[in-house]
């Protein structure tokens, strides 16, 4: 650890050039514990959604840039495995600090790159610096097992090990959260990793990759390499990668957990939602609304658990009319404005889509409760917003009900029983999230046993897990057998090795035998 003190280490920083292209828009690969310019000629723009101003640009890094950023991770890994995993936890420590005071740069550059309001900005940050906070304790969470005597002077013991080098690929709507499920668990548990930022939003991954090496992260345990489709595939198919952990959209998921496991690799992948909200007719209404309304709409839709879809048991027209009500007050501005409730969507392509489903709903019989299509945006014309907008009688066949909106739309259905809307929910391919609204024990109790979704909310619309459970995504919504962080995501970047020792006195003549040893 004296090697990597914090001393040293920032006069390392310092000498490397920083992540930011001081005569262009490009930003850096990180490789090897340096900032290094891609000699790519092709870039992706980074661009505001509230304004279209272009940010920055990522280089589609070259194959060659791509190896040497793994062969840097492979050549640190033998040091870095051992480290002792107390100066490693020390490291998640400090990072963790620092993630505090970097708060409100990191949620200003998430709010300027993706477009959510600061304030969430500040909640995507928090979400994932618990992750942080978690791997501080990896020490206990890595324990293996022990039994004594499982035999005559024979003892078993089991190891976790970490795998080598591991990837990860991120998605655009949470640009610091979703990383900070990825790194700081597989570098904590002794692996050295590849990032791949969402090329929408990549900025808050180096402020990040900054921090974890002003907190000590020694050169090679973290790079990040920029790209699209070229370099998902490259992380695929590179021999030396023994992990990967995606998040983002179906298509690319499971494409890549087939052609990453062909290769014999560990995949995570979480995917696309449909999240369910049973409202019962006995529901506490006030609270109700509102959480609703918050996880409808916050974001802009833009979470994979955002409850998009509302079953209303029983008389849906007043709960119907008080939505409309309360999502009507919400105000729609740039992510910096601090009255802002929901900023635009991610780019015009996402907008024209989330637009289509809505015109599709309409077409195919839905009612549109709340249009919020043509909003207009004083000052920040070009902006891609979306405001709420709600559809009712919308039926499981609809285009609009099948297909992730992923915007601030809000989709109503109807059930005539409890059962009914059970039944709705499970007909559904994904099994991210599922919420009951309801002042009834035995209502919640039922829900939560036949409901077919991994994350169940009673009264609470958006259960996420904080990181000592995992983000257990179901069906649809997940591909691979462990979970992100918790216990399951130390699992999934650790190799399990048992061990079997014999120390005894041993006796010279008890001769040959060739059968299968058994406990004596
Ligand atoms: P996306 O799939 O378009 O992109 C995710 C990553 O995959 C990016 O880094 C991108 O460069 C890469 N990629 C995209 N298409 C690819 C292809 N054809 N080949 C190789 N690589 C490809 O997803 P997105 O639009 O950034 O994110 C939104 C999606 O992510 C939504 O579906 C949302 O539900 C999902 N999501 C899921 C979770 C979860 O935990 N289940 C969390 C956040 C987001």
């Amino acid at each position: 650890f004296g090697q990597i003190a914090s001393s040293d280490f920032s006069t390392a920083v310092e000498s490397s050039s920083s992540w930011r292209n001081r005569s262009s828009l490009r930003i850096s690969n990180l490789i090897g514990g340096s900032f290094v310019d891609s000699q790519s000629t092709e870039s992706v723009d980074v661009i505001n959604p509230a304004t279209q101003e272009v940010v920055s640009q990522i280089p589609l890094t070259t194959r060659e840039e791509f190896k040497s950023a793994v062969a840097a991770a492979k050549e640190t890994f033998p040091s870095w495995r051992n480290t002792p995993i107390t100066t490693r936890q020390r490291i998640m420590f400090k990072l963790q600090d620092l993630i505090r005071k970097n708060m409100d740069k990191l949620a200003l550059n998430i709010t300027t790159e993706q477009g959510k309001t600061l304030k969430d900005a500040q909640g995507d940050v928090f979400r994932g610096l618990e992750v942080v906070e978690h791997a501080c304790g990896m020490a206990t969470l890595q324990m293996g097992e022990y039994v004594s005597n499982v035999s005559n002077g024979i003892d078993t013991y089991s190891t976790r090990e970490p795998l080598g080098v591991c990837a990860g690929i991120c998605p655009f709507n949470f640009p610091a959260m979703i990383p900070l499920w990825m790194f700081p668990v597989a570098v904590t548990c002794g692996n050295t990793f590849i990032l791949k930022p969402s090329e929408k939003d990549p900025g808050a991954s180096m402020i990040l990759s900054e921090l974890a090496m002003e907190a000590g992260l020694p050169d090679g345990v973290l790079n990040i390499v920029h790209g699209t489709n070229d370099i998902v595939n490259a992380i695929c198919d590179d021999d030396d990668i023994r992990a990967i952990s995606f998040v983002g959209s179906n298509t690319a998921g499971m494409h890549i957990y087939s052609r990453a496991s062909a290769t014999g690799k560990r995949v995570q992948s979480n995917m696309g939602a449909k999240n369910h909200g049973i409202v019962m007719p006995d529901a506490n209404v006030d609270a109700t609304l509102n959480a609703l309304v918050a996880a409808g709409f916050g974001a802009a839709g833009q979470r994979c658990m955002a409850l998009s879809t509302v079953v209303l048991v029983g008389d849906s027209k007043s709960w119907e009319e008080k939505l409309v009500e309360r999502a009507k007050s919400l105000k729609v501005n740039v992510g910096t404005d601090p009255d802002a409730d929901l900023g635009p969507v991610i780019s015009k392509q996402a907008k024209e889509r989330i637009c289509r489903l809505v015109e599709s709903g309409t077409e195919s019989g839905a009612r549109l409760l709340l249009d919020g299509r043509d909003i207009v945006v004083p000052g920040y014309e070009q902006g891609n917003f979306v405001g709420p907008t709600i559809l009712s009688g919308v039926t499981a066949d609809m285009e609009c009900y099948k297909e992730e909106i992923f915007g601030p739309v809000l989709i109503c259905m109807q059930a005539d029983s409890f059962d009914e809307a059970i039944n709705l929910v499970n007909r559904n391919k994904y099994g991210n999230g599922a919420a009951i609204f309801t002042t009834s024990g035995a209502a919640a109790r039922k829900f939560q046993a036949e409901i077919e979704a991994g994350q169940v909310g009673i009264n609470v619309p958006i259960p996420v897990p904080l990181p000592f459970f995992s983000f257990t995504g179901s069906k649809a919504s997940f591909a691979g057998d462990l979970n992100f962080y918790g216990k399951a995501g130390v699992q999934f970047y650790t190799q399990i090795k048992t061990v079997t020792q014999q120390w005894k006195d041993l006796p010279g003549g008890a001769g040959i035998s060739l059968a299968m040893p058994t406990s004596q």
